[in-house]
């Protein structure tokens, strides 16, 4: 699939697409061979164009997976923007038994919110990219840089503590970059919950939470988010208040139709370690928009409610293939993302943090 980016299109061509039918405007964008970008229809502290770049920053310091030197780079750059804004960043280094000589680093920030009871509330991203060298299969060695898997989740976070900072929160909101989310073989073990070789970094955290008795009353997981044609999936194992909460803020904000459009997506992910640890006590949502950027052949993986597949081609299917770049991610959807959070606190804060 070829992609264009409209920026660099000169107006000739333009014109030549838009009497061609191709370039499509509505309320809520324009859609280009590259994709549908949004329009912004709401306010709010997040700038979408400050959070692209850093995307772009953490892109380019190339793949990024778990022990690599681009992701010790990547580490020093998220230190050096929190510790801009006065906060400072925490690092929880470890390794296990199953993938000796790498050495894991999640990363936190700590906003103290004003509740007596110390409740907490844990926001989170992997900052990780799938490893795509080394590995038997020719066709799974290439290039990979992961800009929705692994740069626009965790750049999100470092926009979300400059706004997070500055409000009146009610929890104590934890702010969490998770590595080693990606498996360690290139196909993801059978049992990604169970296995030890995937979600490394979040099961270490959930665990050392709980150890701690910080018990988080939701914890809310971006991942794969802000891409042209942006949407999120309905997860089953995301709280499902949480997501109607979420869905309300989109109505709200007019991209009520960016929620939940197609069938369920059946997760494996983060948020599911805190699901595994945390007795079933911890309200988790995966934001993520994963299901049709997957190859057409998962379209046939079924779960839930079986109504509705997009129309083909409405989707680029970039997930962990090298058209996860740059070129198809839209700032303003990374502006929708973040003030989509902030836009809900208020709601989460009234219902579980009373
Ligand atoms: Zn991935």
């Amino acid at each position: 699939m070829q992609h264009k980016r409209s920026a660099s299109t000169p107006i000739l061509v333009l014109l030549v697409a838009v009497t061609a039918g191709l370039l499509l405007c509505g309320t809520n964008g324009c859609s280009g061979s590259g994709g549908t970008t949004m329009t912004r229809s709401w306010d709010g502290p997040i700038n979408g164009k400050a959070v692209f770049r850093h995307v772009e920053k953490l892109v380019g310091f190339g793949p990024r997976p778990s022990g690599s030197k681009a992701l010790e780079h990547t580490v020093q750059y998220i230190q050096s923007e929190i510790e801009k804004l006065g906060l400072r960043l925490e690092r929880q280094e470890f390794s296990i038994e199953e993938a000796p000589g790498i050495t894991f680093r999640n990363l936190y920030c700590v906003i103290p919110g004003t509740d007596e009871q110390k409740r907490t509330l844990v926001v989170s991203a992997h900052y990780d990219t799938k490893k795509t060298e080394g590995h038997p299969k020719p066709e799974q060695n290439f290039r990979f840089v992961g800009a929705m898997d692994g740069a626009t989740g965790p750049a999100l976070l470092i926009e979300l503590a400059k706004a997070l900072k500055d409000r009146k929160n009610v929890p104590t909101i934890y702010l969490v970059w998770f590595d080693g989310e990606e498996s360690i073989p290139y196909d993801w073990p059978e049992d990604g919950i169970g296995s030890p070789l995937a979600l490394i970094g979040s099961r270490k955290f959930a665990q050392w939470m709980m150890a701690e008795k910080i018990f988080p009353k939701v914890m809310v997981l971006y991942d794969l988010v802000g891409s042209k044609d942006f949407k999120l999936d309905r997860d089953t194992f995301s709280n499902k208040s949480l997501q109607d909460m979420f869905a309300e803020t989109a109505a709200e904000m007019g991209q009520g139709e960016r929620m939940y459009e197609y069938a369920q997506s059946h997760l494996i992910d983060d948020h599911r370690m805190f699901l595994e640890h945390g007795d079933g006590a911890v309200r988790v949502i995966d934001l993520i928009d994963f299901r049709y950027r997957t190859d057409a052949k998962y379209d046939r993986m079924q779960h839930g409610d079986k109504s509705g597949i997009p129309p083909e081609g409405t989707y680029v299917r970039w997930w962990h293939t090298p058209e996860d770049d740059l070129h198809n991610v839209d700032p303003v959807a990374l502006d929708f993302c973040g003030n989509l959070l902030l836009k809900t606190l208020p709601k989460i804060e009234a219902k579980y943090y009373r």
